[in-house]
């Protein structure tokens, strides 16, 4: 069978995958046999997870379909355009609160997220394939530095993170999946990401160190560990972070 061509333009946040030669421009591929457009595209370098829409000569197509020879292949991340119709997104609306399953690597994102109120599994044990079941089973969001991960058949909805740095890194999360407006600090357990529940200070009073008995009034307990969380120093520097991320 002879080669074949197609061309294909990636756009936006889509270009942090490519070399800066490819970046903003038409991208000629080369194949043979009968490819996915998804396979096409994975071969240049973008994982699946971070294409919300794909028009193949102007008209929306599902990842798996053939590509054909000489197709003009766009591919636009998520959020670029308010403006989509009706069924041209990959991605259906998932109801109910955002979730996350983070890979091994990313331990202080994970904590930060569950200070959010984000329910996020992560353990530091997690291989790739038991990463992929629990985004599957359980709707999750892939988080993580790893696009070999992200183009995992299972995996649907991911994000590469492009700064090494774990404050960097929530501002990606949070602009990405925009998440501004549904931080929920205090109902979630940083360590195991339990459930946390508002409990009277006598029930946990002799778990406290004396400055915090003399100082503070609310307090939290985790259902699943009982770890006891305050507004305390930590609170305070998560409300000058949540500043500045909102500036
Ligand atoms: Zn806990």
């Amino acid at each position: 069978m002879n080669d074949q061509k197609a061309q294909f333009y990636f756009h936006g946040s889509l270009n942090d995958f490519l070399s800066p030669s490819l970046r903003n421009s038409w991208v000629s591929y080369t194949y043979r046999d009968q490819p996915a457009v998804k396979d096409a595209i994975e071969a240049i370098g973008v994982p699946h997870p971070e294409i919300d829409v794909l028009l193949v000569n102007g008209s929306p197509v599902a990842l798996l379909s053939p590509l054909q020879p000489e197709a003009l292949v766009e591919v636009y991340p998520l959020h670029h355009s308010p403006q989509w119709p009706e069924g041209y997104s990959l991605h259906t609306p998932t109801p109910g609160p955002t979730t996350f399953v983070l890979d091994v690597h990313l331990g202080r994102l994970a904590k930060l997220l569950r200070m959010l109120g984000f329910d996020s599994r992560y353990e530091n044990d997690y291989n790739d394939a038991t990463i992929a079941r629990i985004a599957q089973e359980e709707n999750r969001i892939v988080l993580t530095r790893d696009i070999g991960l992200l183009k995992h058949r299972a995996v649907s909805r991911g994000y590469w993170l492009r700064s090494q740095h774990a404050d960097e890194q929530l501002a990606e999360v949070i602009q990405q999946f925009q998440l501004k407006h549904d931080f929920h600090p205090f109902t979630r357990c940083l360590t195991c990401n339990g459930n946390l529940l508002k409990v009277p200070k006598e029930t946990v009073l002799e778990n406290l160190p004396p400055k915090t008995r003399l100082y503070f009034n609310e307090f939290f307990q985790c259902k699943t560990c009982q770890r006891v969380y305050w507004k305390g120093s930590h609170y305070e520097r998560m409300q000058a972070f949540l500043n500045k991320i909102a500036g």
